[in-house]
């Protein structure tokens, strides 16, 4: 079923009860994971394309069951939004980024940290006041911090998320628009979009050197950019071909396992001593 497709690794169940009875231990698993050790994160380096260096990170959020299981970000992120879930596990990555945030300043390395916000979390009134409760009691100050957010598929979402970002911003918080070009993006809506930046979707990326036309589409969005005033960031680079690319066409910010993978904090911090050493 497509139940047990999204949820793939309950495929061994005989019947639906079973597959039932599986999601409901699944989730229970999940909303303690939520109170305990094992929903943590990793951090993924996002880079200078012309030679590297670390500009900041992505906390990326990682769970792995009490006997060792890791379920990916693909199957419990959309078991989380499904089940009300979501906006817990988002403040939970949000405090650990904070925490992150000092314990990368005590090693000397200050840049700022992207967590990734569900739309729907977004969409909340209170969504604003208490993010900022949240940082505040953590000591960390905004513009330490960047929230990414999927491109909505819906116009009307970015009306009511949109009174939200502007404060944020207004903070000092960049927003990021991630897997900007997949979704809903109506020409008419990007002179008012609420963001400071435009993450390229990977999908694009992969085809750099084969299609013609998603080239113009990345060329495209370095124009936007560059006429609106966005910072402009790839994912997904893998090759050296794709970051060669991007730089010649301009673009100035990437990501991807090119550079490196998402990390846990020790090795985050090694990963940035070893640049400047
Ligand atoms: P995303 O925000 O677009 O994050 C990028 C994903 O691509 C991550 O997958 C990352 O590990 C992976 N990635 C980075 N560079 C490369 C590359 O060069 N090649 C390939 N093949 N993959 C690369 P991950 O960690 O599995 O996360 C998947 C998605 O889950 C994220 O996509 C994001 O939408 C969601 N997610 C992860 N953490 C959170 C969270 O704390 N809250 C919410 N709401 N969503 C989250
Ligand atoms: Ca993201
Ligand atoms: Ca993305
Ligand atoms: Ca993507």
């Amino acid at each position: 079923t497509a139940h047990r497709k999204k949820l793939g690794y309950l495929a061994y169940s005989p019947d639906l009860e079973q597959d039932i009875a599986s999601r409901y231990a699944l989730l229970s698993d999940l909303r303690s994971a939520l109170s305990g050790q094992n929903l943590y994160l990793e951090l993924q380096p996002k880079v200078r394309l012309s030679d590297g260096k670390l500009l900041g990170f992505e906390a990326l959020a990682r769970w792995k069951l009490p006997n060792g299981d890791q379920i990916p970000p693909s199957q419990f992120i959309p078991l989380a939004e499904t089940s009300g879930l979501i906006g817990r596990l988002d403040q939970t990555i949000l405090l650990q980024s904070c925490q992150a945030l000092h314990v990368l300043k005590a090693a000397g390395i200050e840049v700022p940290i992207a967590f990734n916000v569900s739309s729907s979390e977004l969409i909340q009134p209170r969504f604003f006041n208490r993010m900022l409760a949240l940082i505040r009691e953590a000591g960390i100050r905004p513009d330490q911090l960047e929230l990414e957010i999927t491109e909505t598929q819906a116009v009307e979402d970015y009306t009511r998320i949109s009174p939200n970002l502007r404060k944020l911003i207004a903070l000092g918080m960049k927003v990021s628009i991630d897997d900007f070009g997949i979704g809903y993006s109506s020409l008419s809506h990007i002179t008012d979009l609420a963001a400071t930046t435009l993450k390229i979707d990977k999908s694009f990326i992969d085809r750099l050197g084969h299609s013609q036309a998603d080239e113009q589409v990345v060329e495209m969005i370095l124009r936007l950019g560059e006429c609106f005033g966005f910072s402009i960031i790839a994912e997904g680079i893998e090759t050296e071909e794709q970051r060669t690319a991007l730089a010649s066409r301009g673009c100035l910010q990437g990501q991807g396992y090119l550079f490196a993978r998402p990390m846990p904090l020790p090795q985050a911090i090694e990963w940035a001593r070893a640049q400047t050493a």
